[in-house]
């Protein structure tokens, strides 16, 4: 079946014949309220063909306050041309003037739809643009692509560029991270396919039809996501299962059986504590589904893509690392914004943080420290191989590496051990209430590096520079040790006067807060303190004999400190007799001196009295 329509006479009549099918005009009356995109699509799946054909209509609403002549959309299936994945536009419409419009594709790898406008769209005004294409679907075990009797979908349709301070997000596919950068739209979508296609996608299944001919229509309709994206196979199996509100769903094929089972109860846990953590999901419905293909796993709004390898009892534990992973992305990419491209740290950092969490909320504090242990391990190793880069890098710096794979070591695995730092600097409390306030913040919205700083020093009341403008900014983790360590009594107690020191002259001018665990005749503690620079010393006054130091011993500032344990000298014995604890000899050395000082002048003034007041 081909949607390749002949002119735009016929394209209006079919968008008038088929959007009050998709329920065109649903949000008609909410505009002024929630000046939301609205992106209405069909497609029809030829599986002789591996197409998809169809068209958008995308009702678009300029927010901001300059007007524009062109408009720019993403359009990836053309970076899967090595296996026959491309797309083909084959109209776009103004459907305010009805004018056909002028459109190139642009792009170092031709994913970029330039439509040039017939009319300004002023700021606070909608455009409505159908935009009719065909797309080829690559032959790849992909995110975008058929494999193994599955077809996986993302990315299939022209999808917005955002345009923000920056101007145009133009950034080319990348096929070591995630391309999209999008606003939350509303999506109402109509798929066509055979009739025994099972369909998982983005949003809710609000109906069915039968179209004849072995084919059927459903109707999916998502508000407020990202984008959308679906998987769609003949073998699939579907269990499903509720908490609270939302139901959730696992597709996976039959020969899968039990693994297709725990990868349900694995996204039903992952919701749940993220859910009563982070900030509710704010959607009915979520679904994983099993695709084959060479990641882990994949992100989609309402909608995660799980690699069919992972679906082995002996993988147990990747396949519900992966899938809480990839269901923390609903809140850090879809629910709370970000550029993926510019800034990845905002969506994989803070997934692998809540990817430790998930396994702490779950099972409880130790389990959530071996998975924090395990990515931390990572990041050693690497580190031991190759030079550290700050968090706040894009895809496309990696990218460009020799070694592109430092994308992951960094943005994921040190971005996840960085945000476990803050945690512990700042304490569960508040960390939590700062993550609690980023999502109530920017829900629905996309944020910056600079809005989750700018959160969490006010929430937490804390300058906290120093912390982000290293270990964002910077690069480089600095290793403490011991160099000298002394204490001396005094009337109060004992100072222990501590010089740490870095390992390496490098990073240079660091300003940290470093833990110390301080062992004392009567126990152990943790003790914060400041290190500037390189090196520091620090006092702290203790009411007992302080015996040996050690600094990081729990490692809670990344890099590996030295593991010594540094013991205690004491620069003078106390005396130990009754009445007199505490006092140093030196004191009561002095103490003795004065005492002499005055026998010796009462005694002279006594003789002095004697003699008559003369003068000896
Ligand atoms: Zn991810």
């Amino acid at each position: 079946m081909d949607r390749k329509l002949p002119s735009i006479a016929l394209i209006a009549l079919l968008l008038t014949l088929f959007l009050p099918s998709l329920g065109y005009g649903y949000w008609k009356g909410e505009e002024d309220v929630e000046p939301l995109d609205h992106y209405y699509i069909e497609v029809f799946l030829d599986e002789r063909e591996y197409k998809l054909s169809g068209y958008l209509v995308l009702h678009h609403f300029n927010k901001h306050s300059v007007a524009f002549r062109e408009l720019y959309f993403h359009v990836y299936p053309n970076a899967f041309k090595p296996w026959n994945g491309s797309v083909e536009i084959l109209s776009v419409i103004n459907l305010n003037t009805l004018r056909k419009l002028k459109y190139s594709i642009v792009g170092e790898d031709l994913t970029i739809l330039k439509v040039f406008l017939d009319e300004i769209l002023e700021p606070k005004k909608w455009i409505k643009i159908a935009i009719n294409f065909t797309v080829l679907i690559a032959r790849k075990g992909d995110r975008f692509g058929y494999n193994n009797g599955i077809y996986a979908l993302g990315y299939f349709y022209p999808i917005l560029a955002v345009y923000d301070k920056s101007g145009w997000n133009l950034n080319p596919y990348t096929w070591i991270g995630d391309p999209v950068y999008a606003e939350t739209s509303n999506y109402k979508v109509y798929i066509i396919a055979n009739r025994s296609m099972v369909i998982a996608a983005t949003g809710v299944r609000k109906r069915v039809d039968d179209l004849g001919k072995g084919l059927k229509g459903e109707l999916w309709i998502a508000e407020n996501v990202r984008e959308f994206a679906f998987v769609a196979s003949k073998e699939f199996k579907v269990s499903k299962t509720v908490w609270k509100n939302i139901t959730i769903y696992s597709y996976y094929k039959p020969e899968k059986g039990l693994m297709g089972e725990a990868a349900l109860e694995y996204a039903k846990r992952a919701i749940k504590v993220f859910s009563e953590n982070i900030g509710f999901y704010p959607y009915p419905e979520f679904r994983a589904v099993e695709v084959d293909f060479g990641y882990g796993g994949m992100e989609y709004p309402m909608l995660i893509m799980i690699a069919g390898k992972l679906y082995e009892p002996e993988r147990a534990f990747w396949l519900e690392l992966v899938i809480a992973h990839e269901t923390g992305h609903q809140w850090f990419y879809n629910i709370i914004g970000n550029d993926e491209y510019d800034e990845p740290w905002l969506d994989e950092g803070f997934t692998e943080l809540v990817t430790i969490l998930y396994f702490e909320w779950n099972y409880g504090y130790k389990r959530g420290l071996e998975v924090y242990n395990m990515y931390k391990s990572h990041y050693y190793r690497y580190l031991s191989r190759h030079v550290d880069y700050p968090l706040a890098l894009s895809v496309g710096f990696f990218e460009r590496k020799p070694y592109p794979y430092s994308y992951y070591y960094i943005v994921y695995r040190k971005g996840a051990c960085v945000l476990f730092m803050l945690r512990r600097m700042l304490g569960d409390d508040l960390f939590f209430k700062c993550l609690r306030t980023y999502y109530e913040r920017f829900k629905f919205r996309i944020a910056t590096i600079d809005d989750f700083i700018k959160t969490v020093e006010e929430v937490s009341g804390q300058d906290l520079d120093w912390f982000f403008e290293h270990w964002v900014f910077g690069s480089g983790v600095p290793r403490y040790t011991i160099r000298s360590l002394r204490a001396y009594p005094t009337f109060q107690g004992y100072v222990l006067e501590v010089e740490i020191g870095q390992l390496d002259e490098t990073p240079l001018y660091l300003k940290m807060r470093v833990p110390l665990l301080v062992k004392t005749s009567s126990g152990e503690f943790i003790k914060w303190v400041w290190v500037n620079g390189t090196a520091s010393t620090v006092r702290v006054l203790l009411s007992d004999k302080p015996v040996s130091v050690r600094v990081d011993p729990y490692d809670y500032i990344l890099g590996q400190d030295a593991k010594t344990v540094f013991y205690v000298k004491i620069m003078e014995e106390t005396v130990t007799l009754p009445f007199i604890r505490g006092l140093t000899k030196s004191f009561l050395v002095q103490l003795g001196v004065l005492l002499t000082l005055l026998l010796v002048t009462s005694t002279l003034l006594i003789l002095y009295r004697r003699k008559g007041g003369k003068v000896l």
